[in-house]
């Protein structure tokens, strides 16, 4: 099984990657942790990677695809893999199309988890975050036991800056700015499987198990 997550903040992807990678036993793959890997190994990919990081420069294209490629060639993604968070742009998308074309391996679906944006700004302006021990609970979903203190320390709740509701309006505005184009390019590869995130994690979990069937 070889997927593709694609979804705005606040949507839950994250959970429901972790729950559909231990369903079909398939590696859960982001950029993020590849580049940490890749790294801490000090491999020449690694090293090319930390050179822009280190002069504050996105990490380009082809580099994050030379590492998607030497990756998704490791004998543990021989059972599949679950792209979290890649590709992000259509470049990107055409170079992991290239990829999956000489290692002969197959897309079996790119799932999007969609919401409508007020439930998402809902669920992003109820998050809190403790000041002492930066732990992060949601009004909505695990208020703390004391209003405005943190369950595990006491410490104060605040709300990050990230999470104020202009903030994550304009973060919504520049992911659908963004994504719109992979959702057509996918869409045209009769790939997308489209997917509510309102509800149930367990109810979600299924629904897109569903459809993979
Ligand atoms: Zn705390």
């Amino acid at each position: 099984m070889r997927l593709i997550f694609i979804g705005p903040p606040g949507v839950g992807k994250g959970t429901q990657a972790t729950l559909i990678k231990d369903h079909f036993d398939i590696l859960h793959l982001s950029t993020g942790d590849i580049l940490r890997e890749e790294i801490a190994q000090q491999s020449t990919v690694g090293i090319k990677a930390k050179s822009f990081m280190d002069r504050g420069y996105l990490v380009p294209d082809n580099i994050l695809l030379e590492m998607m490629e030497k990756r998704l060639q490791q004998p543990d993604s021989e059972n599949g893999y679950l792209l979290d968070g890649f590709p992000r742009t259509i470049p990107q998308a055409e170079g992991l199309d290239d990829i999956l074309e000489r290692t002969n391996q197959v897309l079996d679906a790119v799932v999007s988890i969609e919401l409508d944006t007020d439930t998402i700004v809902k669920r992003l302006s109820s998050r809190r975050s403790c000041k002492q021990c930066d732990s992060i609970t949601n009004l909505l979903f695990n208020p703390p036991k004391t209003e405005g203190r943190c369950d595990i320390c006491s410490g104060e709740l605040v709300q990050r800056s990230d999470d104020k509701d202009e903030v994550v309006l304009n973060r919504l505005t520049v992911y659908n700015e963004q994504t719109a184009p992979l959702l057509d390019y996918y869409t045209n590869k009769g790939l997308i499987i489209t997917i509510d995130g309102q509800g149930d994690i367990a109810v979600i979990k299924n629904n897109i198990l569903e459809v993979l069937a």
